[in-house]
């Protein structure tokens, strides 16, 4: 690990805050990840044994073609001219091959159709050009330019890569007890400068307006996991992933198509969740910005509601387990084990424990279908809670 490049981008951050006081954790978070000089994917392939953490797509080809042939179902059904496909973060693209794959043979309209690809590291676009060398791959910084045309795609583990704002919960009248958490006030959690070094700070109360678009008050959908207010607990907002997912229901809901939403998280706000990630080891936050990955817990109930709002609908999300099972995961193994000898055998089982049990991603991991409005359960997602998706 080079150590100066690293230094420096903790002091362009410690200068900035000199300069003008302290910062939003999405301001912080986006220059550790996303700076175009030190960011943290900008500079590096953080996937894989020898990178900082190993997603799904990386740990087999099975993820990849199982995402592929629910797609290419969900396309059959759909019975859609002109299709189109997208991905959020590909990554080293691993799993936009994988899926690739099984189209070539299955799927030949989502084969030749053309392959939005939204990517904002130059590294990774290199990675992803090579790896998808047929492809009509078109790339974006952002969803502003989708097609006007149905869109079938996949995000996995990018919302939770995303920037994210915390709030800390301060109860400003101790001696009413018996009233927990109703004489406290809501203060943002910013980045400034503590004995000479990064770390939280209370800032600002939130504004009536910021405590709306929270989710704090008004009519927003009851969250799934009740509010802590016990002194000092944190939650937090994840202003683009309101954004992004909108911008991908619109195309969704005016001319159909399917977007499968993976990634770690919850129904429901999530506490403080932010980790930071080294060397598959967990680090502090504010330990060398750009050398560590940085990510959150996806609340999927805020997805939801802005989808909502699109016109779409989120089917969701089940467990990761759950849904790769009821797909047919397990079939599939056996007959790709089946081909192969003891050892490939044993590697192609432990790949899909990792995915689907529990100890491993099978339950932290969920799966959630951002679709056109309706009714229908599509494969794989029997176990929603049918009133939640609507
Ligand atoms: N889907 C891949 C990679 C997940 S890591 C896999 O499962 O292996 C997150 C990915 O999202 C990376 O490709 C990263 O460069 C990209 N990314 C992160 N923030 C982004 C943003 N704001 N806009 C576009 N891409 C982003």
């Amino acid at each position: 690990m080079t150590a100066l490049p690293d230094q420096d981008l903790s002091s362009r951050i410690i200068a900035e805050i000199d300069r003008s006081g302290p910062i939003r954790l999405s301001r912080f978070m986006s220059t550790a990840l996303s700076d175009s000089r030190q960011g943290y994917y900008q500079t590096r392939d953080p996937f894989g044994k020898r990178g900082d953490f190993t997603t799904a797509p990386e740990v087999s080809a099975l993820f990849g073609e199982m995402c592929g042939l629910f797609l290419a179902h969900m396309a059959e059904i759909a019975g859609l001219d002109n299709p189109n496909i997208i991905e959020l973060g590909p990554g080293r693209g691993s799993l936009m091959a994988d899926m690739r794959h099984v189209w070539k043979r299955l799927a030949p309209a989502l084969a030749v159709a053309p392959v939005h690809l939204v990517e904002t590291s130059p590294y990774l676009r290199r990675l992803q050009t090579d790896r998808l060398p047929d492809a009509r791959l078109v790339f974006h910084d952002n969803l502003d330019k989708l097609p006007s045309e149905p869109l079938f795609g996949v995000a996995n583990e990018f919302f939770d890569a995303l920037p994210i704002d915390q709030a800390i919960w301060r109860i400003t009248d101790a001696t009413s007890d018996g009233q927990r958490g109703r004489q406290g006030t809501w203060y943002h959690r910013l980045v400034g400068i503590v004995d000479g070094r990064l770390d939280f700070v209370d800032g600002p109360a939130l504004t009536a307006a910021e405590h709306d678009k929270w989710g704090l008050t008004g009519p927003s959908q009851p969250p799934a996991v009740r509010i802590d207010t016990t002194d000092g607990s944190i939650i937090e907002y994840c202003p683009l992933a309101a954004s992004i997912a909108a911008k991908l229901a619109h195309p969704i809901a005016a001319y159909g198509g399917a977007c499968l939403i993976i990634d770690y998280g919850r129904d429901g706000p999530t506490g403080d969740s932010l980790q930071a990630v080294a060397d598959h080891r967990p680090v502090d936050v504010f330990h060398q910005p750009g050398a560590a990955d940085l990510s959150h817990w996806v609340d999927f109930s805020a997805i939801r509601q802005a989808v909502k709002v699109a016109g779409a609908r989120l089917i969701g999300p089940v467990t990761q387990g759950a849904f790769l099972k009821e797909i047919g995961i397990i079939e599939r193994a056996e007959t790709a084990g089946r081909a192969a000898d003891a050892d490939g055998r044993r590697a192609i089982y432990a790949a899909v424990d990792r995915m689907v049990s529990a100890q491993h991603m099978g339950t932290a991991f969920k799966v959630a279908l951002l679709a056109p409005s309706g009714n229908g359960i599509p494969p794989g997602f029997a176990t929603t809670n049918t009133t939640e998706g609507t």
